[in-house]
């Protein structure tokens, strides 16, 4: 199951690369989490969805996986330069709320998301304010080499580290309509590390340092809680391909600076072994956002009557670095393909009971297909067609039942527990119950089988009326919808 070595594209290097683990048989990753200051959308679950079919893989083919995601519940401004607001301030401030409490309504909201979606429980979830002490530590350490204090905090100069910006391939001046933001600055990319209260002003939010009160910045947190769950150099770094940009390339600077490491041109000074993005989910109309047009959670989806796993079926059948754009006809295609697949699988099952024996040299094919599919980038597109063809194989369904119980550890689609049922369309808002539809297709076919298709008709004209298609013949045996 290991034979083909595993190729991950990493974006420090613009390379695929074969991955060689840090420590012998394990895998350590940290991924950027969310900053809990409203509901994620969609696109950011796609951030999610990656990273598990990654950590997934890494366990599959071996590996002892730890795994890191961390929860921004301080620091992560609106803008990711260093203008605007703490996004936590303000929203607790529009809300009138403590900022723990939306820290914690938040989480919860997408711990939610992280369940719906099959998402693995990381090792740990690294909630940013548990660290502190550790941030202000790491903060002290490189101020004398690499930072500057100015009346709005501490600042890190970037000229200080060799190749920075290498990830983002930004030039560092003047570079990619980056605005110098804070008067005094020595260069337009540098950063916060700290950002001190405003004299006359209180944040919710504050802490005592050598540099005043105030608190840290963003990209400080994920350095310090990579280095201490994960020591310098860990294995893979990863988040959506917007941090390439800003979040990551300072990141690096930082952890350049702490390890007293040089340039980039060998990766392991950077942190981390391999970073890798995925890009974004996009709406038609464009960027996704939390504030304008439809807001995209996942309890929309589901609202609508979508499976929450028909989305993750969704970013499954595209690449991760490839851009996907959300429609809706598009999530009901995915729907459709998660419902193939798993009245593919009920059959397989019924047949593999029939016929038990077990072909090790199939077994062994398909498997070995798949994993060339997945160790190739994450290639899911490749790797979902692996599982669809072992799904309708019509031989020794006792073996293929059981590799593809195997692939989907990977794909994390929980086949072994979905039925057809399950998938059914049905919105929040629909006038009738299940219990209510099954029962009148049953008085409907009671009437079918007595001829009596007056009856039969007014039934079924009835439960239109509410909202019900009933899909007589249908192949893909929905019977109803709503
Ligand atoms: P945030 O809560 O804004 O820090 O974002 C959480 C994660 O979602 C980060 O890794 C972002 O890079 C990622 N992300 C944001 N928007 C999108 C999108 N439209 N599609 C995919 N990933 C996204
Ligand atoms: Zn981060």
């Amino acid at each position: 199951m290991t034979d083909t070595p595993l190729k991950l594209f990493n974006s420090l290097t613009r390379e695929l690369e074969e991955f060689t683990p840090v420590h012998p048989g394990e895998a350590r990753v940290y991924s950027c989490g969310p900053t809990v200051y409203n509901y994620p959308h969609i696109g950011n679950m796609r951030a999610y969805v990656f990273a598990d079919v990654l950590g997934r893989t890494l366990s599959w083919k071996g590996y002892k996986l730890t795994h890191i995601i961390n929860i921004t519940d301080v620091g992560h401004l609106t803008d990711d330069g260093d203008a605007g607001e703490d996004k936590m301030e303000k929203m607790a401030a529009a809300k009138a709320q403590s900022i723990w409490d939306i820290a914690k309504h938040y989480t919860e909201a997408f711990w939610a998301d992280v369940k719906a979606l099959n998402i693995r429980e990381p090792a740990k979830w690294s909630v940013a304010t548990d660290y502190i002490d550790e941030m202000i530590d790491f903060a002290k350490g490189i101020a004398d080499q690499h930072c500057y204090e100015l009346d709005s905090g501490l600042y890190f100069d970037v000229s200080t580290v060799a190749d920075y910006g290498r990830l983002a391939r930004a030039v560092t001046e003047e570079g990619e309509g980056r605005i110098e933001t804070v008067a005094g600055k020595r260069n337009a990319a540098d950063f916060a590390i700290w950002r001190k209260t405003p004299a006359g002003e209180t944040r919710q939010m504050e802490w005592d340092s050598p540099w005043g009160k105030g608190a840290p910045g963003w990209h400080l947190e994920c350095s310090v809680m990579g280095e201490k769950l994960l020591g310098f150099p860990f294995d893979i770094h990863t988040g959506g391909i917007d941090h390439r940009e800003i979040h990551h390339p300072n990141e690096i600077a930082q952890n350049q600076a702490f390890c007293g490491c040089g340039g980039l041109s060998e990766a392991t000074n950077s942190g981390a072994k391999i970073w890798m993005h995925n890009n974004f989910l996009v709406e038609r109309s464009g960027k996704m956002s939390k504030s304008s047009g439809e807001f995209l959670r996942l309890q929309l989806l589901v609202d609508k009557g979508y499976h929450p796993l028909a989305y993750r079926m969704m970013c499954l059948q595209a690449h991760y670095r490839s851009e996907l754009e959300f429609s809706w006809e598009g999530l009901g295609a995915a729907l459709t393909r998660l419902k193939r697949l798993v009245m593919a699988m009920e059959k397989l099952k019924a047949a593999a009971l029939l016929s038990s024996t077990q072909q090790e040299d199939v077994h062994s094919v398909v498997v070995e297909q798949f994993d060339d599919a997945i160790s190739d980038d994450l290639n899911t597109p490749r790797a979902l067609a692996m599982a669809e063809a072992t799904a309708v194989a019509d031989k020794f369904p006792a073996t293929n039942y059981d590799s593809l119980l195997r692939m989907d550890k990977v794909l994390g689609l929980r086949l072994e527990y979905l039925s057809r049922i399950d998938l059914r369309i049905r919105p929040k808002d629909a006038a009738i119950t299940e219990d209510e539809i099954e029962a009148e297709l049953l008085r409907r076919k009671q009437a079918r089988a007595a001829k009596d298709f007056a009856t039969s008709d007014a039934i079924r004209d009835s439960l239109a009326a509410a909202g019900v298609e009933v899909m007589d013949g249908d192949p893909l045996g929905w019977e109803w919808k709503l």
